[in-house]
């Protein structure tokens, strides 16, 4: 007796459907999988037996043959323990294969015959809808994933028990277990830019640099409230579209990262990984391939606080996903191109110390400072476009609220000049394959970074004065059009040129 049901297999952030065939018959006992399957796909043959055992079915002694083809594509998970376990059913006459017909079905089991959540749901959704299949059956815990995308009947089951009900009775969506849309970062609805005081030019370079997604370095001492600034960073970014939420969601459904509540993602991610993160986490791999931070970042902010203790390799290894917004990695003869779209924000003291340059409290020598800032690489500064100075914060601004002349820069105030911003690049970058002023390219800089003749001259004068590299003169030149466009001006002045000099990416005790 045979029987086949369709599921789906996991290909970078994108999902393939396979056919489940399941053949039962008479013979010694023996259950022999094929496929071209991973070890944790064949390790599906005890799991199932057991679930199906504790569920409550009785099947004879027979000869079990499973195939999922097809055979060139590689299977990994262990989304396939359902499927295998609904086709023997089938086979058996204990599932009514004609209600499984044209249903994509994903999910874990445990010998007690539970559902367990898979990842990399939402990716078979879509695979399942490309293919005009419209019902899906998975994990009741992955529910909401699955209603994300329109038009897909969802039967979501937490048993096998379940699941062959539904299936019998020829349920098509049960709405029983969707619980409502919820978003699963609210981490940052209390944070504002108000809770800071002082540390007014701190605020508006983090304004500019979220306006045009200029990736930038906070640096001072401990305690000036460099990680305080950075954290905020989502509360002023601009709303995400349907379609950027969709492809961010489908980046942690595929890392099984969408928490319990699973539904399409609202906020931008702030990734904020460890020192002592390994390559395959950061990066992104490992033995079955996952999407690493840089990834999970995409559409936000990777936030590296204590940027100069991160090992080597990983800082090195930054600079070519930061130039290309993706990585890709190869795994089993197989390669795997992940997106790397993210702002880099970067936090590190100023010396070994941390106070330097000021004498009262910093005694490293020059040599010492310069060994410090060189663990941050000539090309990985080349990447910053800005860099600004956190000041300790003063005892004054600590206790008097009044004081605050900068409490005006709060995140209301800093998300609606972004957005501003954000419109007039909308505009600029139309039907080209650039969203910020940050990746604007030498070709797009000379057409719409013009300047007046005064601004010429200034620019000029400050290339000469401090030596300033090609680099770091586009640099200037991009920041410049942000600021002028945060303030609505098509025409960048002397003002704004001056202020993006400031903010220019390397310190200078880094070049001399
Ligand atoms: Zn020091």
């Amino acid at each position: 007796m045979y029987s086949s049901v369709l599921s789906g297999v996991l290909h970078g952030l994108k999902a393939e459907i396979v056919h489940v065939e399941v053949d039962v018959g008479n013979g010694l006992p023996s259950f022999e999988m094929s496929g071209f399957l991973s070890n944790e796909v064949k390790e599906a043959r005890e799991r199932v037996k057991v679930a199906i055992r504790n569920s409550g079915y009785e099947l004879p002694p027979q000869r079990i043959v499973v195939n999922i083809s097809p055979a060139d594509i590689r299977k990994s998970g262990t989304g396939f323990d359902l499927p295998i376990a609904l086709a023997i059913l089938a086979a058996n006459g204990l599932v009514d294969e004609v209600n499984l017909d044209k249903t994509v079905v994903l999910g874990e089991l445990s010998l007690d015959g539970s559902i367990n959540g898979v990842r990399g749901v939402l990716p078979c959704v879509c695979a399942a809808k490309e293919e005009g299949i419209e019902k899906i059956l998975i994990p009741d815990i992955n529910v909401n994933e699955g209603k994300i995308v329109d038009s897909m009947h969802v039967i979501a089951a937490d048993s096998l028990r379940n699941a062959v009900r539904y299936i019998n009775d020829g349920i098509i969506d049960n709405e029983e277990n969707a619980t409502s849309d919820k978003s699963m970062f609210n981490r940052c609805a209390a944070l504002d830019y108000a809770d800071i005081r002082g540390q007014h030019a701190a605020k508006r370079a983090t304004m500019i640099a979220v306006a045009g997604m200029h990736n930038i370095m906070y640096m001072g001492p401990p305690g000036s409230g460099k990680t305080m600034m950075a954290k905020r960073i989502p509360t002023i970014m601009p709303d995400m579209t349907f379609e950027e939420k969709l492809e961010l969601t489908n980046i942690y459904s595929v890392a099984g990262q969408l928490g319990d509540c699973g539904g399409l993602m609202k906020e931008r991610p702030f990734r904020a990984p460890y020192h002592n993160v390994t390559r395959s986490a950061f990066f992104g791999g490992g033995m079955y391939p996952r999407p690493g931070e840089i990834t999970l970042a995409g559409k936000g902010v990777l936030f590296l606080d204590e940027m100069t203790e991160f090992k080597p390799d990983i800082l090195e290894g930054l600079r070519q996903p930061l130039e290309d917004r993706n990585i890709t990695i190869v795994r089993m003869g197989r390669s795997y191109t992940y997106p790397a779209d993210f702002m880099l924000v970067g936090a590190m003291n100023p010396c070994k110390c941390g106070y330097y340059p000021d004498r009262n409290r910093c005694n490293c020598s020059e040599q010492e400072v310069k060994r410090f800032m060189g663990k941050i690489s000539m090309p990985l500064w080349d990447r910053f476009d800005m860099c600004i100075k956190t000041e300790g914060i003063s005892y004054e601004q600590l206790g008097d609220k009044k004081h605050g002349d900068c409490d005006a820069l709060d995140s209301s105030y800093m998300k609606q000049a972004v957005d501003r911003a954000r419109a007039a690049q909308i505009k600029r970058f139309n039907g080209r394959n650039i969203m910020y002023n940050s990746q604007m390219g030498g070709k797009e800089i000379e057409e719409f970074c013009r300047l007046g003749k005064e601004e010429e001259k200034l620019i000029e004068r400050i290339f000469a004065r401090k030596h300033i590299t090609a680099r770091g003169y586009h640099k200037i030149l991009k920041t410049a059009r942000t600021i002028a466009d945060i303030e609505g001006n098509d025409k960048i002045s002397s003002a704004n040129i001056s202020e993006a000099f400031y903010y220019r990416g390397i310190p200078e005790i880094a070049i001399h």
